[in-house]
């Protein structure tokens, strides 16, 4: 399989914080980073509302697309390339979907998926095969070419070791987002020897393998794969930025619904409040458009919607307290009723948010997610799964962790300038006193 042009007469380099340098040898790999499609990243940020926790993570999905690129690249030309195993037909089609994998997301994807109903893998596969830049280039290399990298990033591609480069629990996209929001984030954790981990991976069949003399590396790795999600993705200060901004887009919706007479319609939204898929309209709400809104929407009559925009704009977050759904009962049902009657409403100011994450698994039959595990390539050459060489990750394999917390603005139930007695009985009630 080849590009038109090839490879560049001259290797081109980007300078960048976490690998140094990425590094572009093929022409079609510059060509696919100049199209509108992959630019709109540079517009979204990777780590969504976190940065209104660690001001440092302004990071965006773009920076984040190229390392994953530039891992893929040295999997593939450094370490793979000449392995009987490996088939360097599958090189053009890693580069491409690594740099790809992320084309899909929306602005700040976590809360705006849960509203609008949509999934940024839909969004991936129709950019990569519908009327846009990224296809005309793609369809260079060949008719079906743009269909297998959508393949590759939907996981349905025939060869599962290319798929495993891309997804899987040791994968290009793991190895750059961990050490890209520690960089970013500033925290201590999300290190790991990546240059260990690259040296001793190994193509075997179907699926990628570590090199037993790599496996200290591995569970480093692993580890810090842990404490980034307790650390920096589940932060809770993070959420309750979320909560606000899914709050912010549901009352929005609600009040297109019922045709509100908006200061600044909604204009930009109109096919996600419908529902329907339309690539056009959703490349072009990138988060600078979305802030447009928020900005705008201060000044809006309906008091939620200006409220919430308040807030987000000038981060004035709910406050939370740890809850615990089998045990909080009282709480659940009263505190929904206390609201209303404070005149707060309930279904815009109080929020359950749950984070759940599992750091490591292997795959159990029966499951309802298939977890491709690590496996470990032996000196006798027997392959092993990890869980089941390493004590630290046997510690922690399976093992499901669920955090819940209630959402809700303090400030305004410390304003006891009306219902103040109401007010007292829900702060009794959230804080258990
Ligand atoms: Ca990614």
């Amino acid at each position: 399989m080849t590009y038109p042009g090839g490879r560049l007469s001259e290797e081109k380099v980007f300078k960048d914080p976490v690998h140094s340098y990425i590094h572009v040898r093929d022409k079609i790999i510059w060509d696919l980073i100049g199209t509108p499609e992959f630019q709109r990243l540079r517009r979204i940020k990777q780590l969504g509302t976190t940065y209104l926790t660690f001001h440092g993570a302004e990071h965006s999905r773009f920076n984040h697309s190229l390392g994953v690129y530039e891992i893929m690249r040295r999997i593939v030309d450094d370490v793979f390339q000449g392995r009987p195993e490996w088939d360097d037909n599958e090189r053009l089609i890693c580069l491409c979907a690594a740099l790809l994998h992320d084309i899909g997301h929306g602005p700040f994807s976590h809360s705006f998926e849960k509203v609008f109903h949509l999934d940024h893998e839909d969004y991936s596969r129709a950019i990569i095969v519908g009327d846009t830049e990224v296809n005309k280039i793609l369809r260079k290399v060949g008719d079906e070419f743009p269909k297998h990298v959508a393949e590759v990033i939907g996981k349905t591609y025939h060869n599962k070791l290319v798929v495993s480069l891309i997804s899987s629990q040791i994968d290009a996209d793991r190895m750059d987002y961990l050490q890209r929001d520690a960089y970013y984030t500033g925290v201590s954790y999300g290190h790991f020897d990546m240059e260990r981990i690259l040296r001793v991976m190994r193509p075997r069949e179907d699926q990628v393998v570590i090199k037993y003399s790599g496996m200290h590396a591995v569970e480093d790795y692993i580890m810090s794969r842990y404490q980034m999600y307790w650390q920096v993705y589940f932060h809770p200060v993070t959420r309750s930025a979320e909560v606000i901004l899914t709050k912010i887009l549901h009352r929005a919706k609600h009040l297109h619904e019922q045709y509100y007479a908006f200061k600044q319609h909604p204009v930009h939204f109109y096919s996600l409040f419908e529902e329907e898929m339309n690539v056009a309209d959703y490349l072009k709400l990138d988060e600078p458009v979305m802030y447009f809104y928020f900005q705008a929407w201060q000044d809006e009559d309906d008091p939620i919607l200006s409220d919430l925009c308040k807030r987000f704009v000038n981060r004035n977050l709910f406050q939370y307290v740890e809850y615990n759904p089998s045990k909080d009962l009282k709480k659940t049902i009263e505190l929904p009723q206390l609201f209303k009657k404070a005149g707060i409403d309930p279904e815009y100011y109080l929020e359950v948010d749950s984070s759940s994450d599992l750091p490591y698994d292997f795959y159990r039959p029966g499951e309802e997610e298939e977890r491709l595990p690590i496996h470990l390539l032996m000196a006798n050459d027997d392959i092993r799964e990890l869980s089941r060489q390493s004590e630290i990750v046997d510690a922690i394999s399976g093992k499901r962790r669920t955090d819940h917390k209630l959402y809700f603005p303090l400030d305004i139930i410390e304003d006891t300038s009306s219902k103040k007695t109401i007010k007292k009985r829900i702060k009794e009630l959230l804080f258990d006193t």
